[in-house]
């Protein structure tokens, strides 16, 4: 199981260094997009290039002589042009209508070497040399910052520095991932040997041409999303922010001051660009999730009564889940990727395992899932997200079945789990919930 953090922090520049950012952004959009103008062909797909190496190669001394850009940022620039001319060649082959990707938004990604981290600053490369630019941060801790960024338990990743016009702030993005791998979910005895010698749904990806893969989603309280191949995004830092924000509120409105209705609305405004700013990034994890994987469909469950089946969700929640679905259905598309929702029902209190498929309201307590007929033990989110995947696989495949020109040209549509794949024309003797 891979856990990752990621922590939103805003800058607190000085105009040197708001200067020297913006003209980073600017030299750093202008490789962006001169690696997709030599990438694109706009006769065929099979013109574009889209092999990171040899565009390197091709492009990266001449970049470095025309911007001031120290080599990872140029590096960073070339490799993002890439992905996204590579998203768009494979829309293409869809059929789909496409133009070369351009790059307006100033945003950076920075890596171990191109930035570090400090407790209250950042060093970050700029084309003026390292500008360090210290963070806004709560008087009273601990935050999410604190928890996930600078300690020992999670490695820096990467993280993306974003210019937003609208409140003419910079912030940082930042992406940990928890380094001893610790394993949440709670596997028996009895079944560590079969999870070692690759469990119940393991499959090998090299099993056949899959031409549909899935990624399950599944949304939830103890966790604000996990995917079929074992990724949390746990959103602690989340449920941690919006109770400070909900403190702040409630204090304000028991003065009944102008000056407090003043900050109300103010509190309001930052509370909300803070929480889209932090589902924008998670959505984007998602979609990489995906690309990663070579998914091709990510899918989610409905939401439409999502109240009903997660009591203990607060309206933030609902609302984080709602938006995550939009951002999500709104960014994949744009790499080649859909979205698609399934049926909510009884996807925590299945079991995952491809052979059993016993579903039960004792399969589950809380964030513990323990099939009382196979004995699968695994973390309960993980295997809701697994069941959402599976069923939007046993739908395709049920929809393949039953129509008229199914037989052996029938494209198989595989679930993506933990690395192997679930095909889900094995889900055709389960019976159905
Ligand atoms: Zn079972």
């Amino acid at each position: 199981m891979d856990v990752r953090r990621t922590a939103v922090v805003k800058l607190n520049l000085s105009d040197e260094q708001r200067d020297a950012l913006h003209r980073t952004a600017e030299q750093y959009l202008y490789c962006a997009n001169r690696t997709a103008d030599y990438c694109w062909s706009d006769t065929a797909y099979t013109g574009c290039k889209t092999n990171k190496r040899e565009v390197r190669d091709a492009l990266y001394s001449e970049l470095r002589e025309e911007t001031d850009l120290q080599t990872q940022l140029v590096q960073a620039a070339i490799r993002r042009a890439v992905e996204a001319v590579k998203s768009v060649v494979e829309r293409w082959k869809k059929g789909q209508r496409v133009s070369c990707p351009t790059f307006s938004a100033e945003t950076m990604d920075y890596d171990t070497r191109s930035a570090t981290f400090y407790r209250n600053k950042a060093s970050l490369a700029t084309v003026e040399g390292r500008v360090e630019p210290s963070f806004v941060l709560p008087a009273d801790g601990p935050t999410p910052y604190d928890q996930y960024v600078l300690s020992e338990d999670y490695e820096f990743r990467e993280s993306t520095l974003r210019y937003d016009a609208a409140t003419d702030k910079f912030y940082l993005n930042i992406s940990t991932r928890r380094i001893d791998g610790v394993d949440e979910t709670c596997v028996s005895s009895a079944h560590q040997n079969a999870k070692r010698s690759g469990d119940d749904d393991e499959v090998p990806a090299d099993t056949g041409h899959p031409d549909q893969t899935v990624l399950g989603i599944d949304l939830g309280v103890n966790s604000l999303a996990v995917s079929s191949t074992g990724t949390f995004w746990q959103g602690d830092d989340y449920d941690h922010w919006c109770r400070e924000f909900e403190k702040r509120r409630g204090e304000l409105q028991q003065r009944g001051t102008q000056a407090a209705h003043n900050a109300l609305l103010r509190l309001g405004k930052r509370e909300d660009a803070w929480r889209k700013q932090y589902i924008h990034t998670v959505a984007n994890e998602l979609v990489t999730e995906a690309l990663t994987h070579d998914c091709d469909v990510i899918v989610f469950e409905d939401l439409t009564d999502i109240r009903d089946r997660l009591p203990h969700a607060t309206w933030h929640h609902v609302w984080a889940f709602r938006r995550l679905f939009e951002y999500v259905e709104y960014k994949a598309p744009e790499r080649g990727v859909s979205v698609e929702q399934v049926e909510p029902n009884h996807t925590s209190q299945r079991c995952s395992r491809t052979d059993c498929g016993f579903t039960h309201e004792d399969n589950r307590h809380g964030e513990h899932f323990c099939c009382q007929k196979c004995g699968y033990e695994v973390n309960a989110d993980y295997n809701g997200a697994k069941n959402i995947g599976l069923r939007y696989a046993r739908k395709r495949t049920h929809r393949l079945r039953s129509s008229p020109t199914s037989g052996s040209g029938d494209a198989p549509v595989d679930v993506r789990v933990n690395g192997g794949t679930l095909n889900g024309e094995s889900h055709r003797q389960i019976a159905g919930d």
